[in-house]
């Protein structure tokens, strides 16, 4: 070694071989706990008292560092793939997908194009070639994980538009002044998000009584955009109650307008792996491009969303970056992932799943969906005998929300403080049309209808 500080960060030195002990065996013990505690956020001052002062000139050692993460960094942070968490969309990655994420980071595998990563992006597109057979797309279909539903979905629209604005100069149309989309009222607030970055407009059509987007309101909400409708988005499970929209009826209608059919199936599209759930997703396969989020209800560490094109060339024409240096790989006509979102340089983000899969294969998954469902709709049942507690909505796939009669939002909100303090549950209040309350969203396989009731239970207590 020529390079001193390589002599030290980089090699096999005892120090750097005592280091990588302690830190696999830390991740070993994190990964037996079973659960690990839930902890919980601690404030500014806490952790500047106990935490600052990590960053010098000479470094602490990893063994110091390695301290102060363990002591108090992580214990800091919620557990989010304890059973008990249950607000917003938990995390249950499989032990496979985990050890592999470990390994992504050790073999700095570059995912973004072929000729650096063709193993790993071969793995990778037969993950999304598995999920495209899912859905119902054609073999030629292809696309790339990318890091969540946020980016999906924007970089789905921008290819979606871009689409627009070719076919409209192929047919010497004019561009329009302002572009639009529609979604749903119960879409998810990505969407709004990759409108005001794109600079478009979105217009949110009316749901039905069970919070469906129907063919009919797309319609109808296409009657108030002029000029420049250039796409419809349905969710195939909203994330606030897990309702699918009607995506037969959403996709005939997006047919009709003759605009691009995106799924928005961040959080709920895995549900379609469950039999019994899987007549919910009826008129999926006429999706023009979908999303789905591993880190959500497929078993994956974060962070890794499925983004999945009819037409991935359509995708490239949209999103592929040119410059001198990126020549030997935009000149070829090798498979390159980066071309098929807002990307460049990326983690090969696929692999964890993909090695979960293969070592457990799909039939596990199927029934870990299918039992997450289950435990959905029991809980519900438990919840519906209770005199004091109200569904709001029937459960239809794991996200069951309801309130307790006579609470305020202050009585929600000191009862989720309890219980994550005593390190029993995470669950924040959430709102429906302007009433508080509470919100279980089931993706953890070790989430069962006893630790569900425990939690209903405590709401009783002082
Ligand atoms: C979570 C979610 C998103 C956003 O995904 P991120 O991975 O959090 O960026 C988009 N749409 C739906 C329906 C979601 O549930």
């Amino acid at each position: 070694m020529t390079n001193k500080a390589a002599a030290k960060m980089h090699s096999s030195s005892q120090a750097t071989i005592a280091l990588r002990e302690e830190v696999l065996q830390y991740a070993k013990d994190r990964m037996a706990m079973d659960p690990a505690p839930l902890d919980g956020p601690q404030s500014l001052e806490y952790l500047r008292k106990h935490a600052s002062g990590t960053i010098t000139e000479t470094g602490l050692g990893g063994h110091k560092a390695l301290k102060v993460f363990d002591e108090v960094l992580a214990p800091a942070c919620i557990s989010t793939d304890h059973p008990g968490y249950l607000s917003f969309i938990p995390v249950a990655p499989t032990e496979a997908a985990t050890l592999f994420d470990l390994v992504v980071s050790a073999t700095s595998v570059y995912g973004g194009s072929w000729l650096e990563g063709s193993g790993a992006v071969f793995a990778e597109n037969e993950v999304l070639a598995w999920l495209a057979k899912e859905v119902g797309l054609p073999k030629t279909s292809g696309g790339v994980f990318v890091q969540g539903g946020s980016l999906g979905n924007l970089s789905a629209l921008v290819t979606a538009r871009h689409t627009a604005i070719q076919e409209r100069k192929k047919n010497k149309k004019k561009l329009p002044k302002r572009w639009s989309i529609i979604a749903s009222k119960e879409s998810h607030s990505s969407l709004k998000a990759a409108a005001r970055v794109m600079d478009i407009d979105i217009v949110l059509a009316d749901v039905d009584d069970e919070g469906r987007l129907r063919g009919k309101a797309v319609l109808k909400a296409a009657k108030k955009v002029k000029d420049g409708l250039f796409a419809v988005v349905a969710t195939s499970g909203t994330t606030n109650f897990g309702i699918v929209d009607r995506l037969d009826e959403v996709g005939s209608a997006a047919k009709k307008l003759g605009v691009w059919y995106h799924i928005d199936g961040a959080y709920g599209l895995a549900g379609i792996l469950d039999p019994k759930s899987r007549h919910l997703f009826k008129g999926i396969s006429k999706a023009d491009s979908f999303i789905v989020d591993p880190h959500k209800w497929l078993f994956t560490p974060f962070d890794c969303c499925a983004l999945v094109y009819r037409k991935p060339k359509l995708a490239a024409a949209a999103h592929t970056q040119h410059g001198e240096y990126l020549d030997a790989l935009t000149d070829s006509d090798e498979y390159n992932p980066s071309d098929y979102a807002y990307n460049l340089t990326r983690r090969a983000r696929g692999l964890p799943l993909w090695f979960s899969l293969a070592t457990y294969g799909v039939g596990a998954y199927r029934k870990a969906v299918a039992e997450n469902i289950e435990v959905a709709h029991k809980i519900a049942q438990v919840i519906s005998k209770r005199k004091d507690l109200k569904l709001v909505r029937e459960p239809e796939l794991s996200i069951v929300v309801f309130e307790k009669e006579g609470w305020q939002l202050a009585d929600y909100q000191k009862w989720s403080d309890r219980i994550l303090a005593e390190g029993l549950g995470f669950v924040v209040p959430s709102s429906h049309r302007g009433k508080p309350n509470a919100r279980f969203a089931i993706v953890n396989p070790r989430t069962d209808v006893k630790l569900l009731t425990q939690i209903i239970d405590s709401m009783d207590e002082k």
